[in-house]
């Protein structure tokens, strides 16, 4: 197949190592909520080399190593220009609206580019930038952490929630996760938490409540969705947050308002990641304070094996896929 050529505004990375997410899974069932045109590839986690720069691009030049924002916003709006870009009104996701890394390279905007800093490999870098910074948008910009607090992270041997483990405990708080294996909760205790559930035990709300002396955690970092999200507010404390991202396991929730608002507590919304979101997720990543948590990197050629793995639910931390390979991963 033909290269793509970067256009005005444009760069084409070279794609070193790509992440796999849900996302993936979504696009190939026809699973999103919006309208979809293929021949698509999939693929919003790029990290990658810039190998031609288009008409225009300043600032970038070829050979610089980046990670690609996922959500790519459109730079005008009234939310990109005062940095929310997250919120921005015409923004096409990398990998499902527009071809992704799935491939030797692909192209996208510049101002969709961040640098990753020395120190950081293509496959940390393509490990964290879209599910590390979804869990610092999570912890930084949608709530408030303060040290002392505790935090419960939902699924916390997933992408998100093996990142929203570190960050919250990098942030000074406390942590309780779950994991529906022994070795995914001893994973999310590896990672920083004091105590790990099953959220598949009758009990397990209580036993949350029990760990934190019967007052329920401060914040919930949820991106499961369906009857976990009903349940997470039965270990809630008062004027506590559930911040949400997903809905893996179901987008129709019921939600008994007479304890929400008695308790005072808030539900409050996350979507991608904004530019500031990639830098921090990156530095954190760069100082040590992050680390990406990979299960395993599989050349290209094996990425039917990966999609299914995670179908299954057989994974521990990221899937990272390396395009034109067949050896071990890059530097
Ligand atoms: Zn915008």
């Amino acid at each position: 197949m033909r290269m793509p050529d970067a256009g005005e505004g444009e760069v084409r990375v070279r794609v070193e190592a790509c992440g796999l997410n849900r996302l993936d899974l979504w696009l190939e069932e026809a699973g999103l909520p919006m309208p979809l045109q293929l021949p698509r590839i999939p693929g919003g986690e790029i990290a990658g080399v810039v190998d031609q720069v288009g008409p225009g691009v300043e600032g970038w030049e070829c050979g610089d190593r980046v990670a690609v924002q996922s959500n790519l916003f459109c730079g005008r709006c009234e939310y990109c220009v005062r940095g929310e870009e997250s919120m921005c009104l015409s923004s096409r996701l990398l990998g499902v609206q527009c071809d992704g890394g799935f491939a030797e390279a692909c192209v996208v905007p510049a101002r969709a580019l961040v640098r990753i800093p020395g120190g950081v490999t293509f496959v940390e870098s393509a490990a964290l930038t879209l599910a590390g910074s979804t869990a610092m948008h999570m912890l930084t910009d949608r709530c408030r952490v303060e040290p002392g607090q505790w935090v419960l992270v939902m699924g916390g041997a997933s992408g998100v929630g093996s990142a929203a483990i570190q960050i919250a405990r990098g942030l000074g708080a406390r942590v309780i996760t779950t994991g529906t294996t022994a070795e995914k909760r001893a994973l999310g205790e590896s990672l920083g938490a004091e105590h790990s559930v099953d959220v598949r035990e009758a009990d397990w709300t209580a036993r949350v409540r029990q760990w934190t002396g019967k007052r329920g955690v401060d914040l919930v970092v949820e991106h499961v969705g369906g009857a976990v999200l009903e349940h997470v507010f039965q270990c809630l404390a008062r004027g506590g947050t559930v911040v949400t991202c997903g809905a893996t396991a179901g987008r129709e929730v019921r939600l008994s308002l007479w304890p929400f608002f008695v308790k005072q507590q808030r539900l409050v919304g996350s979507y991608g990641r904004t530019r500031k979101d990639m830098v921090e997720t990156l530095e954190w990543a760069a100082s040590g304070r992050l680390k990406a948590t990979v299960d395993s990197v599989l050349p290209l050629e094996r990425g039917a094996e990966a999609f299914a793995r995670l179908r299954r639910g057989a994974v521990r931390g990221k899937l990272v896929l390396i395009p034109g390979t067949a050896g071990g991963p890059p530097a």
